[in-house]
């Protein structure tokens, strides 16, 4: 099958092109996302592909039905990027990769909670400057520390793991109970409870309208005094500019993101010769008890290998009428997501 691959990268490429060896699918990679302007280069295609970048509203669809387009294959889990009812008005299957190495992000927000407490970003730029003090570096540890996870999925699970490794206590906010966390002696209480209890708390629950702005003002003034809070989920479940007042007057110890509201206009791109407009993540930027990563807990050897392997699949189910075991259907939204509200999906 030709499959136009738009918002490619280098990296991904590679894992792309081993996957399909056997495969044997002819694959087009465009470097730019698809969007209105592009759409126009998928005449004579039978898939697109495409990454988070892409939004794809009843618009766009419509223009991808005019092309006779019929299928989207999302290279990631998320699928809040495209409008699900407007593919499904359009008859356009859309398909993506539901999961793909949960350690991978799961890891990523314990390195998070590892290097902020420990202050290795500071430790690291000091000593390189021949500065080998400890002023200002203490920790605390992570043993014995009480340790709430929002979401108890996939990734919430395996960070549980981690977590329970280090000797903390862990509890539990989620609002569908997993046996799995259950049979470790895992605690479910409700959100505020959890608040107020934890001294760390990890975001592992999807984005949808009940988790956006979860984590506000309100959120904040709930929790312990000078806790800390990680994000490797979706970044408009934190209201960024809540977190900034909260950090500004310390009642929010900690915070570490993987994930930004405004992530869409940033995060993958270089944009370090340009001078960035978004005052939100500059004022987040100048605080050293802040840390950022640009979306890349995902990024593992395994977790793109997967990704690769199970695009590859779908485009292959697709063309041999296999049956579509990672289709998006209107069933699997939220029945409570309005079409109007603002969602950042990303990976
Ligand atoms: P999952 O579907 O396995 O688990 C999500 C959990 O959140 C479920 O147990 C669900 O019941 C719970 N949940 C749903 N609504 C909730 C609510 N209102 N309050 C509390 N809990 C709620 O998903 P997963 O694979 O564990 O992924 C979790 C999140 O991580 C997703 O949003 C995903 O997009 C994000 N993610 C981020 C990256 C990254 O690179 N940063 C990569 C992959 C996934």
């Amino acid at each position: 099958m030709k499959v136009a691959v738009f918002s490619t990268k280098y990296y991904e490429r590679e894992y792309l092109n081993k996957a399909n060896a056997s495969a044997g699918h002819q694959l087009t990679y465009f470097n730019e996302p698809l969007n209105n302007e592009t759409a126009v280069w998928i005449k004579g295609f039978g898939a697109v592909c495409i990454m988070l970048s892409d939004k794809l509203d009843d618009v766009l669809i419509k223009k991808l039905s005019e092309l006779n387009m019929p299928l989207i294959c999302l290279r990631s889990a998320g699928f809040d990027s495209v409008d699900i009812n407007a593919a499904a008005k359009y008859r356009i299957k859309v398909l993506r990769v539901p999961a793909y190495s949960p350690q991978a992000i799961a890891e990523h927000a314990a390195a998070l909670i590892l290097a902020l407490n420990r202050k290795i970003c500071q430790a690291h730029n000091r000593v390189r400057e021949n500065n080998f003090t400890l002023n200002n570096l203490m920790g605390f540890n992570l043993f014995g520390k009480t340790v709430g996870i929002v979401g108890t999925g996939k990734i919430g699970r395996a960070f549980c793991d981690i977590m329970l490794g280090f000797g903390c206590k862990v509890i539990a906010y989620d609002i569908k109970e997993s046996m799995n966390i259950k049979s470790k002696g895992i605690l479910y209480k409700t959100f505020d409870e959890l608040l107020k209890s934890s001294d760390i708390i990890s975001i592992h629950c999807p984005l949808t309208p009940a988790t956006h702005h979860l984590f506000n003002s309100i959120a904040f003034g709930k929790m312990k005094h000078g806790a800390m809070l990680i994000n490797t989920s979706r970044g408009a479940v934190i209201k960024t500019a809540q977190a900034v007042a909260a950090l500004k007057s310390a009642q929010l110890g900690y915070l570490g993101i993987d994930v930004y509201e405004g992530e869409e206009h940033l995060f993958f791109k270089d944009l370090s010769g340009t001078i960035i407009q978004d005052d939100l993540i500059e004022r987040l930027m100048s605080f050293n008890n802040v840390l950022i990563t640009p979306h890349q807990a995902f990024f593992t050897t395994e977790a793109v290998e997967q990704i690769a392997q199970i695009t590859i699949k779908n485009f292959t189910d697709f063309e041999t009428k296999m049956p579509l075991e990672n289709e998006v259907e209107t069933i699997n939204i939220n029945p409570v997501l309005p079409t109007n509200t603002p969602i950042h999906e990303s990976i």
